[in-house]
C-alpha cells in the first residue's frame, strides 16, 4: 500500500507556520487579506509551481494548483483555508491545504494514474474576519455584489478595500464560481479543534455533517433601581431574569434537543453595570446548534417561550434579534463511508461524528459531493498558539485523504 511522505509534510507545515508567526505569544497571525495571509498564498504557489504544479489565484483570493484538464473531465478537489484567526494554531486550515499539496506530490512521485484530474485549493477568508466564508462561498457561487461592497471587520476596515490594497477587486469574488459539472468530489483534512477524537484516543473522524447555526440577541429589559431602597419584591431585576433562563438550558435541551445540540450563552452586558443598582437591562447571546434544522426551530421556539415566561415573572420586556441562521449541512454518506472503509484498510481507529465547527466543506456541499476527515486535536484546543496534533495522527489523516483522492480519481 503506497502512503504519503510524512516528512515532507511535516517539513512544509512548519515552513508556512513562519508566516505570520509571532515570537512574543507564539501565534499564528494571518488574518484574512492582510500582508501575511497574502504572502502564505504567493508561498503556496511558488511551492507548487516549483513542483511543476499548474497554479493560480481566482478572483476571491483562493489559490488552486493541480494535475489535469478539468474542462474536459471533473475534477477531485481537495483543501481547507489558508488564513487563521490572530493568535491562531500551526494546523486549523493549513494542514488541509498541505496535505493536499502531499496528496500531489505522492501522486507525482509514484506516476499514479488517475482518469480524473486532481486539484488542491487554499481558500481565502475562511475565519470570518468580514463575517462569511468568503473563499468557499465565492466557489460555490453564493456571494451576492450587495454583500461584497458592505462587508467589514469589527474594525471597520472594509473587505473591498483590505482586497484593494494587495491590487484585487472585489467584485472578481464573483467570476471565482465553479459549475458543479466541473467538480467530481471535495475533501477536507482538517484537526477537529474539540476534544472528542482524543479523549477516546481514537485517529481518525469520518464526519457526517456540519451543525447548522442560530445566534440571537436577547434583550430583557427591567428597571434600574437602587439597590437599598428597592424591596425585593417590587424589582423588575434584568439579572434574575437572565439566571432563570440558564437555568432553563439544560430543560430545553432535554426535551427538544439532541446528543448534538449545543445552547450556549457567551456573551452578557448587564446595564447599567454598577455593584450598587439593580440591574435594569440584560443583553446576552444565545448560540444553538443541531444537525437538524427541524429540531433548531424547535429549540428556537422553546427559548423564545421559555423567556417570555420568565419576562413575565420577572415585570421584565423581552425581545429578541435573530442575527443569523445556518442550516445544517450533511456530508456525502456515501463519501463518510469512505473514509470508513480507507480507515480500516490501514487499521487506523474511526468514528462517525459531527461537527460542531463551520469548515469550508459546508459550501462545498452546494455544488459537490463533500467528505470532511477528522484527526485529533491534543486536548481539544484550537484558535490559540498551544494548538496541536501529534505528527502521527498528521499522517494518518493524509494517507486517509491519499486513498480517497487516488479511489475517486480512478
Ligand atoms: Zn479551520
Amino acid at each position: 500500500m503506497l502512503s504519503i511522505n510524512a516528512d515532507r509534510l511535516k517539513k512544509t507545515v512548519l515552513e508556512l507556520s513562519r508566516i505570520g508567526y509571532n515570537e512574543s505569544d507564539h501565534g499564528v497571525y494571518r488574518w484574512g487579506f492582510t500582508d501575511a495571509d497574502m504572502q502564505a498564498r504567493r508561498w503556496m504557489m511558488d511551492q507548487a509551481r516549483a513542483d511543476g504544479f499548474e497554479t493560480f489565484m481566482d478572483g476571491a483570493g483562493n489559490v488552486f494548483f493541480g494535475i489535469g484538464d478539468y474542462s474536459k473531465k471533473p475534477a477531485i478537489l481537495t483543501g481547507s483555508h489558508l488564513d487563521t484567526v490572530p493568535a491562531g494554531g500551526i494546523f486549523d486550515g493549513a494542514l488541509g491545504v498541505l496535505a493536499g499539496f502531499e496528496v500531489l506530490r505522492s501522486i507525482k512521485e509514484n506516476e499514479i494514474q488517475l482518469k480524473h484530474p486532481v486539484w488542491v485549493v487554499g481558500t481565502a477568508e475562511e475565519e470570518g474576519r468580514f463575517g462569511g466564508m468568503m473563499g468557499s462561498q465565492a466557489v460555490a457561487g453564493v456571494l451576492n455584489p450587495d454583500w461584497l461592497m458592505s462587508a467589514h471587520d469589527a474594525d471597520n476596515m472594509y473587505l473591498k478595500d483590505a482586497m484593494a490594497e494587495h491590487g484585487m477587486d472585489v467584485m472578481n469574488a464573483l467570476d471565482a464560481a465553479w459549475p458543479p459539472e466541473r467538480l467530481k468530489a471535495f475533501y477536507e483534512l482538517h484537526i477537529e479543534q474539540g476534544p472528542v477524537l482524543f479523549q477516546k484516543e481514537l485517529t481518525i473522524g469520518a464526519v457526517e455533517g456540519i451543525s447548522g447555526v442560530f445566534k440571537w440577541i436577547v434583550h430583557l429589559k427591567g428597571q434600574a433601581d437602587h439597590a437599598g431602597t428597592a424591596p425585593m419584591n417590587m424589582r423588575s431585576d434584568a439579572f434574575m431574569g437572565l439566571a432563570d433562563f440558564a437555568h432553563e438550558i439544560e430543560r430545553i435541551i432535554a426535551e427538544d434537543g439532541t446528543d448534538k445540540t449545543r445552547i450556549t450563552v457567551g456573551k452578557v452586558d448587564l446595564k447599567p453595570g454598577s455593584p450598587h443598582t439593580v440591574p435594569g437591562e440584560a443583553v446576552f447571546t444565545i448560540v444553538g446548534r443541531d444537525m437538524s434544522s427541524d429540531v433548531m426551530k424547535e429549540l428556537a421556539d422553546s427559548c423564545n417561550k421559555a423567556l417570555s415566561a420568565i419576562a413575565r415573572k420577572h415585570r421584565l420586556k423581552f425581545e429578541y434579534e435573530q442575527v443569523s441562521w445556518l442550516n445544517p449541512q450533511a456530508c456525502s454518506e456515501k463519501l463518510t463511508k469512505q473514509i470508513e472503509e480507507k480507515a480500516k484498510a490501514r487499521k487506523y481507529s474511526c468514528l462517525k461524528m459531527p461537527s460542531g465547527a463551520g469548515h469550508d466543506a459546508q459550501f462545498f456541499t452546494e455544488i459537490t459531493q463533500s467528505g470532511l476527515i477528522f484527526i485529533p486535536s491534543v486536548n481539544g484546543v484550537s484558535h490559540a498558539p498551544d494548538e496541536w496534533s501529534h505528527w502521527h495522527d498528521v499522517e494518518a489523516g493524509c494517507n486517509i485523504l491519499f486513498d480517497c483522492i487516488i479511489d475517486s480519481a480512478q
